[in-house]
């Protein structure tokens, strides 16, 4: 089934497909390979203009959990927690997917309040979900401080025990070469710049390798998202923001869980490898530039020694940014456009890793259907109008 000495072709692309998708990052190729696997769809091409996860697929801190506040958010999350549970063995595939627990700090009232409601929303939608008071921190992440004297002293946490990280690399090349498999062309270094649409429906791409007819279109290009919606005469509700993280050089192993905190705001794990992966908060302006500010790196670096006063010797080898694609309620948007056989898939922000296979598989029913896949018909564009909105401000609070 795949090739002996590579994951995937380097084809060229051919002048007509039953379906383009633009951007080979995580949710392209999910999608591509459910295209394929669920509904029989391989008459499909993924267009990226650089290299195949080279955006915010290769640049995410990797967290997955579920534990969302509102009941459409919990089904689509957990939609896809589940799918992570056996994605390994279903693309043979070691995705170094480890469900160590995610901690959620409280640091004041308002925090306890917020995580302990969720918790209660978590378990009534059948996502596991706990509350542990200070003390109950310490014991689960002995290295976080929850002395009382820090300026922000731990109340709480919530933790979802099924959640945790995953290689992101290993990941996209996983579904690319299952995609791959399935005779999908993912072709790379191809930018679409614009779209041929004739009475109301779109027929073709333009792109920097030439005209691709296609029967339908599908977006999947996060940051760059409204950018492109735009070349098709639609104004998306989206922001794009440079998101940063970091990684310091390799340590002997020390923190088994994740941990985040949305008042000091921070996120720290450790992936296999050593290197502890931490990431920050959205800089505020917007900008296309996959770089941020040094102080934003800085304000990361105070909270995460203020939670870990153990890593105040720790160097840090590498910072870097992504450009996210922030919604009005931090929410995504999945399904179709007011153009016709043009599908759009963003809004995912500084939380889509996790979404990764259960994006594309909702996104893949969206498109093969033509008719939104139930967990997706929430997210649609036209809640903007409706005012239906998905709040999870409180979920997502903390960018990760
Ligand atoms: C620093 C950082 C930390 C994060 N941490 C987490 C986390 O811990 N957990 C979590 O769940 N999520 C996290 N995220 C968010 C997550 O990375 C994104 O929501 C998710 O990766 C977006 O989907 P994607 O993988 O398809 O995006 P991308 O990998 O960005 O894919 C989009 C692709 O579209 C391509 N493209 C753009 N324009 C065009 C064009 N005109 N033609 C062709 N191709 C085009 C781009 O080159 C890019 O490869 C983080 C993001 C960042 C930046």
């Amino acid at each position: 089934m795949t090739h002996p000495d590579f994951l995937w072709r380097n084809p060229e692309p051919r002048p007509s497909y039953d379906v383009v998708i633009v951007g080979g990052g995580g949710h392209g190729l999910a999608t591509a390979y459910y295209l394929a696997r669920n509904h029989g769809l391989t008459n499909v091409a993924v267009l990226e203009r650089g290299w195949l996860a080279g955006g915010n697929m290769a640049r995410n801190t990797t967290i997955i959990r579920s534990n969302y506040l509102w009941d459409e958010s919990a089904a689509i999350y957990e939609h896809s927690l589940k799918l992570w549970e056996g994605l390994s063995a279903e693309l043979d595939y070691d995705l170094q997917f480890s469900q160590r627990g995610v901690l959620n700090l409280a640091h004041n009232l308002g925090d306890v309040r917020e995580g302990r409601r969720r918790v209660n929303a978590n378990r009534l939608n059948g996502v596991d979900a706990e509350w542990l008071d200070a003390d109950e921190v310490r014991k689960f992440c002995p290295i976080v401080n929850v002395s009382p004297r820090a300026r922000y002293p731990v109340m709480g946490a919530t933790l979802q025990r099924r959640g945790g990280i995953a290689k992101h690399d290993h990941v996209a090349w996983a579904l690319a070469r299952r995609a791959d498999a399935y005779g999908i062309d993912l072709i790379q270094g191809c930018e679409v710049t614009g779209f041929e649409i004739a009475n109301n429906r779109v027929t073709a791409v333009r792109t920097s390798r030439g005209r691709i007819a296609a029967g339908k279109v599908a977006l999947a290009a996060a940051g760059h998202t409204s950018v492109l919606a735009a070349h098709a005469g639609i104004r998306l509700p989206l922001q794009s923001h440079p998101l940063q993280a970091l990684v310091s050089e390799l340590l002997e192993p020390v923190l088994d869980c994740v941990v985040m905190s949305n008042a000091v705001h921070v996120y720290v794990s450790q992936a296999h490898k050593g290197e502890l992966v931490m990431g920050a908060g959205i800089d505020a302006y917007n900008s296309y530039g996959q770089r941020g500010g040094v102080h934003v790196i800085e304000a990361q670096m105070a909270a995460a020694l203020e939670l870990f006063p153990i890593f105040s010797r720790v160097r840090v080898l590498r910072t870097w940014a992504g450009i996210v694609d922030v919604s009005p309620d931090a929410s995504p948007v999945i399904g179709r456009t007011p153009v016709d056989g043009l599908y759009v898939n963003a809004g995912w922000g500084t939380g889509g890793f996790k979404a990764t296979p259960g994006s594309g598989w909702v996104y893949a029913h969206t498109i093969a259907h033509d008719r939104p896949h139930p967990l997706a018909e929430p997210f649609a564009l036209e809640r903007f109008g409706t005012g239906a909105l998905i709040d999870e401000h409180g979920a997502a609070a903390v960018a990760h």
